[in-house]
């Protein structure tokens, strides 16, 4: 993810991270499974959540609830991730590929940012 991404951007891309870690397709998922599987919640563990974090997720909750991570093999798992203009900041829901230009506003300028899961430190050994 580029540095200066759209902050919805980085939103879904912590968001996309946790359900991967908690191995749970949707926000709705995650957080049900942390009120009852002691399991899945040790697996968040490695992930370290800054209060800027947390509060960047907070403000995009609408988002976050439209994300899906569908496991499957070869080739039938899916992401349902959110791609955003950085300059009219219209957002799409994608699958796939996302034209780089912005093509939500009819003459922008923008140009479309995917989010992709976020890269976690990893906890060290
Ligand atoms: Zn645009």
């Amino acid at each position: 993810m580029p540095a200066g991404a759209p902050e919805p951007v980085r939103a879904v891309s912590i968001g996309l991270a946790l359900l991967k870690a908690a191995r749970v397709r949707s926000w709705d998922g995650l957080v049900d499974t942390l009120r009852t599987d002691g399991q899945s919640a040790a697996r968040l563990d490695g992930i370290d959540l800054t209060l800027d974090d947390l509060d960047l997720l907070d403000r995009h909750l609408g988002l976050l609830g439209l994300i899906r991570v569908v496991p499957g093999t070869r080739g039938t798992g899916y992401t349902v991730t959110v791609a955003v203009c950085d300059a009219c900041g219209q957002w799409l829901l994608s699958t796939g590929a996302v034209p780089r230009r912005c093509r939500l506003t009819s003459g922008c300028p923008g140009a479309v940012v995917k989010a992709v899961p976020a890269k976690h430190p990893k906890p060290a050994a």
